[in-house]
């Protein structure tokens, strides 16, 4: 049985994504003509609007109804408990609901998955598996959403929650646990403990693939895990509202979109779709007959590569999570994110302290990147950072030794310095 190729829906997987955008728009239509007629709140949207749902024909109309943010989702449910006028199928339909930090409630309608089958598929869960599901499974969603989709793709679940590490190793030791479901930073934990107990997590232990979600996963997270057990570790990405947006596969390089939802990179700021490659929020349509979201702000940053894979799908992938909407600065006409000066950063293990700073002179935006390396820095080291941020920032940023006075306790990779007047 091979773990890494094959998928889970290959008529879907393998269509190009040209044609996957025209099962988009058709799924669009379905879905915007449902929402209307059974969703008040949907319907006062198009009113408000002066809308109808024929006005909304393909992907390229859904800059036409506005970006939802989950704050404003959180009121639509204060002022019309409990779904906001949202609900979409009378209540018999209904098998959850959910409630996540907001508070905000979410309904399941019955046989509704959260469409995390081809995400797993891809990591290499396959039927047969018994997996250890690790996340919580009352009031939030996700160790239902796991436990259902694991069930989906074939493998048995076993619930085992958070905590009680030392029985999660009984369980995986007895069962031969393949599979892992939770946070990799907990399963390294397991691991730990697992040493602690003289049971060596990879001879003694099954495990051969683990996905992780709910949290960042930095490259040293991620070897640590597949080192510590000899297994293959991917990530998936989601929110309790909408369930599967993107997944690793195999081939990493990114997050495979999803092709049950639309997902759109937009400009936080106004709301329109951003070219490929620009960091933007990610904002989701989903074609849930229940709980029609259209247009949901996750308030996630993130920017489209488009292209195909060595895995064989064409959907575009997510460059990872970039941090939050409301930490972007907008600089020269771009967003600007410290996640991406981060990133560029950990290439240069020689910088010992840095941050990057807006300022304005006149009517110019100026970045400035100031750096401690312990010493003057080389000007060849200077250069290859000019470089690097030239191409992940796309703006020409200038690169200055600093002082203390430079790195205060805020912790702030990129500040705006910026007077407005
Ligand atoms: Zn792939």
């Amino acid at each position: 049985m091979s773990r890494t190729q094959g998928f889970w829906n290959e008529a879907a997987e393998r269509r190009s994504w040209a044609e996957q955008q025209e099962v988009f728009g058709r799924e669009l239509r379905d879905v915007v003509a449902h929402a209307h007629a059974h969703a008040p709140a949907v319907r006062a949207m198009f009113d408000k609007l002066g809308l109808e749902p024929g006005d909304i024909r393909g992907l390229g109309d859904l800059p036409k109804l506005p970006v939802t943010a989950k704050a404003a989702l959180v009121e639509l449910q204060r002022r019309a408990p409990p779904f906001g006028g949202l609900l979409a199928v009378p209540p018999t339909e209904i098998a959850h609901i959910f409630q996540s930090p907001g508070p905000i409630y979410d309904p399941v309608a019955k046989g509704e998955g959260w469409g995390y089958e081809e995400g797993l598929y891809a990591a290499g869960f396959r039927p047969g598996d018994v997996c250890i599901n690790t996340f919580s499974y009352h009031m939030t969603p996700a160790g239902m959403m796991f436990h259902d989709d694991l069930t989906s793709v074939g493998c048995a679940v076993v619930p085992t929650g958070v905590g009680e590490r030392e029985t999660q190793v009984q369980i995986m030791r007895t069962l031969g646990a393949k599979g892992y479901l939770g946070m990799a930073s907990f399963l390294v934990q397991i691991g730990e403990k697992a040493r602690e107990l003289g049971v060596d997590p990879r001879k003694d232990l099954s495990l051969e693939v683990a996905w992780s979600i709910a949290e960042p996963m930095p490259p040293s997270l991620r070897s640590q895990v597949e080192e510590m057990f000899g297994c293959v570790c991917r990530q998936g990405y989601g929110t309790a509202d909408v369930g599967c947006i993107g997944y690793e596969c195999y081939h990493l390089g990114g997050w495979h979109l999803t092709h049950r939802a639309i997902v759109e990179i937009v400009d936080p700021t106004t709301g329109t779709p951003l070219p490929d490659g620009e960091t933007g929020e990610v904002v989701v349509t989903l074609f849930n007959r229940a709980y029609p979201l259209l247009r949901l702000g996750t308030g996630d940053l993130s920017a489209l590569d488009p292209g195909s894979c060595a895995c064989g799908r064409h959907s575009p992938k997510l460059r990872g999570w970039l941090g939050r909407a409301d930490q972007l600065v907008k600089v020269k006409g771009m967003f600007l994110h410290p996640g991406q000066v981060q990133g560029v950063l950990r290439e240069f293990p020689e910088v010992k302290r840095y941050r990057a700073v807006a300022t304005r002179d006149g009517n110019r935006d100026q970045v400035t990147l100031y750096i401690d390396t312990g010493a003057t820095p080389e000007p060849a080291l200077v250069e290859r950072l000019q470089q690097r941020l030239r191409d992940v920032l796309r703006i020409g940023v200038a690169v200055a030794a600093g002082d203390d006075s430079r790195f205060p306790a805020d912790g702030l990779v990129l500040a705006d310095e910026r007077v407005w007047d």
